[in-house]
């Protein structure tokens, strides 16, 4: 299992998403306790994905925070 199909598998998991055909959990872990350079990379990723979560959750706060606009009757 190389690692560019693990770490699809990890970045699919930490979206939600099912991971790759023909790669399974099992794998995953067995890859990550082997493969140092996974376990940085997944953590990284995770990161990266939290504070992407973290933006997108401030965005929606910000852009939903506009309601009862008044609206000028031109
Ligand atoms: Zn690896």
């Amino acid at each position: 299992m190389s690692c560019s199909r693990i770490r699809t598998a990890l970045s699919a998991r930490l979206d939600g998403e099912e991971p790759p055909p023909g790669v399974t959990e099992e794998q995953v872990a067995a890859h990550l306790e082997a493969c140092a350079a996974c376990r940085l990379w997944e953590a990284r990723a995770q990161r990266l994905t939290e504070h992407i979560a973290r933006l997108t959750e401030a965005d929606t706060t910000h852009g939903g925070g506009t309601p009862g606009r008044p609206r000028r009757p031109f």
